[in-house]
């Protein structure tokens, strides 16, 4: 497959959706982003990565690092996880409050807000450390010892995190959060606030197309645990419109605020592009069309 060749197909063809959108402006550190920027990446399952336009640029990788943290949960407890939080797609805005109530503080899926709060909540009960565990995990992954945590962005996360306190005290409250509300909000802040480039999570989420096999060749998920992920990807990664990316892209994935879309091909390839603008549901736009262009162009899709 010559991937860089049909990554520049894709670049010339998204270039007049690129800064359409807004970027995100809930957080004011995210709202400074050039709405201009666009790169992808391709890495392949022995972690040969091609690019294009910004590929090496760090961006924010925001809830893009929900899915390690669920990988790092699962590898951890296994399926003692699903006792915390369920796998439906939820229906409602990534941070919702509503639905908790009615289901007793158990959060629909791993991927809103809610949900990825019970997840880090289960890391920090394993680890201690939650978001320095997840952050050495992308460095190792990716081979980028420089990844870091943006402390303006965290900094920020947490002056604007009431909605986000409020979800996590809620769920406490159904002693559904074991560790302190306020160190656990800190370590998702953290978590969000993790920089890194296409590149970088191309190579980071490969254990994903590897049926669970790490780049070094041990195993962090059992086959049927990398499945798992990838399937509540497909179902709940894009926010409220994971509908609309499966019948359009036919791939899992998952999203960010930053304007990030991490994307698996079981057994081929992984793929990650960035562009700040985002669509009313929260995901990229440029993002969603070269990924939508990537498996037309390719028929690499899991449909
Ligand atoms: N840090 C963000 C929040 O919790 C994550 C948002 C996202 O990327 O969906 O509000």
């Amino acid at each position: 497959m010559d991937y860089q060749g049909v990554l520049e197909e894709i670049a010339r063809d998204v270039a007049p959706l690129i800064g359409s959108g807004e970027p995100a402006a809930y957080i004011p550190a995210l709202a400074d982003v050039d709405p201009k920027r666009f790169g992808m990446a391709v890495a392949d399952l022995d972690g040969n990565v091609y690019g294009v336009g910004d590929w090496r640029t760090p961006f924010s990788a925001q809830s893009i690092t929900k899915v390690f943290t669920l990988a790092l949960v699962l590898a951890h407890g296994g399926d003692s996880v699903w006792e915390h939080v369920g796998r439906e797609p939820s229906g409602n805005p990534f941070n919702s409050l509503v639905q908790l109530e009615y289901e007793n503080g158990i959060p629909r899926n791993p991927f809103i807000n809610a949900g990825a709060l019970v997840v880090t909540d289960r890391l920090q009960t394993w680890t201690g450390d939650a978001s320095s565990e997840l952050l050495e995990f992308l460095r190792r992954e990716s081979g980028n010892p420089e990844l870091a945590f943006n402390a303006e962005v965290a900094g920020s996360e947490s002056e604007h995190g009431d909605r986000n306190a409020a979800l996590a005290h809620f769920m406490a409250s159904y002693g559904n959060i074991a560790n302190p509300v306020p160190a656990l909000l800190d370590h998702y802040f953290w978590q969000c606030s993790i920089e890194t480039s296409c590149a970088d999570l191309a190579l980071a989420a490969r254990f994903l197309a590897r049926h669970g096999l790490l780049a070094d060749g041990s195993r962090l998920l059992t086959r049927s645990e990398a499945k798992q992920v990838n399937a509540v990807m497909l179902t709940c990664g894009t926010y409220d419109a994971a509908g609309e990316f499966a019948y359009r892209v036919g791939l899992p994935g998952k999203s960010g605020v930053g304007g990030g879309i991490v994307a698996v091909v079981p057994g081929q390839c992984t793929l990650c592009v960035w562009s700040p603008g985002l669509d009313e549901r929260g995901n990229s736009v440029a993002g969603v069309a070269a990924l939508d262009r990537f498996t037309t162009l390719t028929g690499l899709s899991v449909f």
